[in-house]
């Protein structure tokens, strides 16, 4: 077999000490319960393979069964495989389960990833090669503005008419579609700035490598770019990878079809597994068609289609496919329930849709609910909550922390997109690399240092003239009488200190250390204490969490490029018992029993924007979304929709989504609200089937009108929990010898000394060490 003479180089320590990779579990225990189908699917292993089956028919599971089964039957080491999948929680999810298989066989399982972070890493070993340093910084929208708005102004465009945010778009657009700019068509030129749009992706582009950075589309981008101009390299790929995975390949964007493309080109052995009825990411340029032309470009591909729903009840089932059932553009496909996914009380398991009159309502039932599963023996992590946009998630986080719900936020960068996250990591990324312009414009002067937007205006033209990085000039520029006074001064202590910082990482300084010194001698925490608004103690307690987070690596850059790469970075620690608050978007690929689908409204769900831009084609992959969010829900799903939003902070009627409508009345059951405690004698007036719930006219009910005498009186229970909602340190000045604390890091200690903000502790497992007061907590 050919693992016999793979290269021992790749092996790992403990695969070369055992001389031969170790046996996974027996073949029939991992085969054990696949239907005829699936088990097909994980047994031909050689050649193009496609996999087109609806949500919850186990794609996911075969594709990590034959993972399994290739490395365990010893087709392949691990590292000689390739799994991709689109987010990192379904990749960790996919990682577990595929370990769980193999045990030690599966130890060196590393190319099993997103898109992005396997991109990542490889361009991280051909950097070169790409025109950049191996330590190049990834960029996120944020960024991506920040330099587009640079250019909109060096051109002299009009950024009231060409936004910089609609550049960063377009640009996005054209590298999913992989056109580099020279390969733009010249019409499409025109959709900016009467002509000017190619001319600006050239200058980001030209930009982006003087930064020593590439944004997430050139990840791809780069990586197809080095495969094509450098034939022996693809052919070492094609040696190495002897088994391509793909999940959700619905989804895939001309760029990540064409990386593939290339990869599989060797073995030919790739494995796609998709449902084009969840596809949902048209807008980021996912192309439905890389299914239809599977088939074209991988002649003689064999295609296996899964029927069986092993997921959900039939109601929940049904809902989905009734939905689904209204969008023209599909491929169509049946599904039956299989006989073992009925739960025992098969009426409990109706759709539930429920009609309240407003946001907080919704939370508050929502809240309700989820403590009424845990107090009847579920968990909270068996929970889930959905939303459109991200912006529905605050009236449930806050909900949460009142009642000590625990929960945590999966998906979007909404942690790391803080502002006080993003300074700190602008920090840590100027100590990283040097070339960091945007890094170093972030926090030259945050905390303020006297460095106006003059100075900065006049480095940035100096660096665009030198070609060099502002980090690098500045210095120089300092020499002379360009700059001066208080900016000057401001400058000579910043840059000072970043190099002070650096000098301390490189002479072993932990990162984490290293974190919180930069946050107090920048004088950040002191500038987050002294202001007095109700969100500096928030801003402090999210630092503390950062730093936490670090510890969770090994060293600076490994954290910075884990935190590049996450997309559903989570708030909490993984494994926890917490709710699931997480997008539709992100909840592709997962399931729970408890699903709750809040804001199914006309303009939330489906989106205004999406109806807006793309017309019917964003109508019906709304509905796609729509199928998605149902079909996450294993034994019950929640819909619920509102009278009343806040929108831009004026109240609105809204009526309820068409999708509401589209239920299918026999497997739905409009709830009333009778007698939920938390609106008094409270009535949502939506008794009966869902056929009323999409009358309109119900607005005008009784029970809507009731219910509008009774807004306002919420509920008014205090927190149970008041430590959640409690500042923690007190500041530094608080802390006396002898006084119980808890480090973040270090764990429980108590204080041996103080000195101004620094502390000398005596910890109880870690001994003795100096920390900064703002990062321990009296217990
Ligand atoms: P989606 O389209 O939502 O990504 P999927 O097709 O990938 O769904 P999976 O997540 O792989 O589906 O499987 C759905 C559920 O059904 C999982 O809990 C899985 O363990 C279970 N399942 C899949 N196949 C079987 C089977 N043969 N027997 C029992 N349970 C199964
Ligand atoms: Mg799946």
């Amino acid at each position: 077999m050919f693992w016999m003479s793979s290269n021992p180089n790749r092996m790992s320590i403990s695969q070369m000490a055992s001389a031969k990779p170790p046996a996974a579990k027996s073949e029939a225990e991992y085969l054990d319960g696949l239907n005829p189908e699936q088990r097909e699917a994980v047994l031909t292993t050689e050649g193009p393979l496609l996999v087109l089956a609806g949500a919850g028919t186990g794609k996911t599971r075969v594709l990590t069964t034959r993972l399994a089964h290739i490395i365990g039957t010893r087709l392949a080491w691990p590292s000689q495989t390739l799994t991709v999948t689109f987010t990192n929680k379904a990749a960790r999810e996919m990682r577990e389960r595929a370990l769980s298989m193999l045990g030690e066989a599966g130890e060196g399982l590393r190319w099993l990833g997103t898109f992005h972070s396997i991109s990542a890493q490889i361009l991280r070993k051909h950097a070169e090669l790409a025109g950049l340093k191996s330590t190049f910084t990834i960029i996120d929208t944020d960024d991506q503005i920040r330099l587009c708005k640079q250019i909109i102004q060096a051109e002299n465009i009009d950024p009231k008419r060409w936004t910089p945010r609609y550049l960063a778009s377009l640009i996005d657009g054209w590298k999913n579609r992989a056109l580099v700019p020279n390969k733009v068509p010249p019409e499409e030129a025109h959709q900016f700035a009467d002509g000017k749009g190619i001319t600006c992706y050239q200058i980001y582009q030209a930009r982006l490598k003087v930064l020593n950075a590439c944004d997430f589309g050139d990840l791809l981008i780069h990586n197809i770019q080095i495969f094509q101009n450098n034939p022996d390299l693809l052919k070492e790929y094609h040696d190495k990878f002897r088994y391509i995975l793909v999940d959700e390949y619905q989804d895939t964007n001309v760029a990540q079809y064409l990386w593939l493309r290339l990869l599989a080109q060797g073995s030919q052995n790739i494995c796609c597994v998709g449902d084009d009825d969840q596809s949902i990411y048209g807008w980021r340029g996912a192309e439905v068609d890389n299914i239809l032309r599977f088939e074209k470009d991988f002649p003689g591909a064999h295609v296996i289609r899964l029927e069986k729903n092993y997921r959900s009840t039939k109601h929940i089932l049904a809902a989905a496919s009734s939905v689904i059932s209204h969008n023209k553009s599909r491929l169509g496909k049946t599904l039956y329930v299989g006989d073992d996914n009925a739960i025992d009380d098969i009426d409990a398991s109706k759709v539930k849709v429920r009609g309240l009159w407003d946001g907080e309502a919704e939370s508050r039932l929502i809240a309700d609910d989820i403590e009424s599963w845990v107090s009847k023996g579920g968990s909270h992590e068996d929970c889930a909550v959905l939303v459109r946009a991200s912006w529905q998630m605050r009236a449930f986080e806050e909900r949460f922390i009142m009642l000590g719900i625990p929960y945590r936020v999966i998906g979007g960068p909404r942690f790391f997109e803080r502002a006080e996250i993003r300074d700190a990591l602008a920090y840590l990324r100027l100590i990283r690399s040097p070339d960091d312009d945007l890094a170093f414009e972030r926090v030259v002067n945050q905390p303020k240092r006297g460095i106006g937007n003059t100075s900065l205006a006049k480095l940035q033209s100096y660096a665009r003239e030198d070609g060099r990085s502002l980090f690098v000039l500045t210095p120089m520029v300092l020499q002379t009488d360009e700059i001066k006074g208080g900016a000057k001064r401001g400058l000579t202590q910043f840059i000072d200190q970043i190099n002070l910082w650096r000098d301390k990482l490189t002479n072993g300084m932990p990162h984490t250390e290293l974190a919180e010194t930069i946050l107090e001698e920048s004088g950040y925490t002191d500038m987050l204490q002294k202001d007095r608004s109700p969100q500096a103690q928030t801003r402090l307690d999210n630092l503390k969490e950062l730093v936490r987070a670090m510890g969770e690596f090994d060293s600076l850059a490994g954290f910075l490029e884990h935190i590049e790469l996450v997309m559903d970075a989570s708030t909490g620690g993984a494994g926890e018992d917490q709710v699931q608050i997480l997008t539709l978007h992100g909840a592709k690929g997962l399931e729970w029993p408890v699903v709750f689908l809040p804001g199914w409204e006309e303009e939330v769900f489906p989106s205004r924007r999406s109806l807006d831009e793309s017309g019917m084609k964003g109508l019906e992959e709304e509905r796609r979304l729509a199928y998605v969010g149902i079909t996450r829900a294993r034994q019950h799903a929640y819909i619920s929709f509102v009278a009343n939003r806040q929108i831009y902070g004026r109240w609105q009627s809204v009526l309820p989504s068409r999708f509401v409508d589209e239920l299918p009345h026999e497997h739905v059951e409009a709830v009333s609200e009778t007698g939920y405690s938390g609106i008094p004698g409270g009535d949502t007036g939506f008794t009966g089937t869902v056929e009323d719930l999409g009358e309109r006219s119900n607005y005008k009910s009784p029970g809507w009108q009731r219910l509008k005498e009774n807004a306002g009186k919420f509920d008014t229970r205090p927190p149970r929990d008041a430590t959640n909602l409690s500042a923690t340190s007190g500041g530094p000045s608080g802390f006396k010898v002898g006084t119980r604390i808890f480090h973040d890091k270090f764990g429980y200690g108590r204080v041996a000394h103080t000195e101004g903000n620094k502390l000398t502790v005596d910890f109880e497992k870690s001994g003795r060490k100096k920390v900064i007061a703002t990062f321990v907590q009296p217990v």
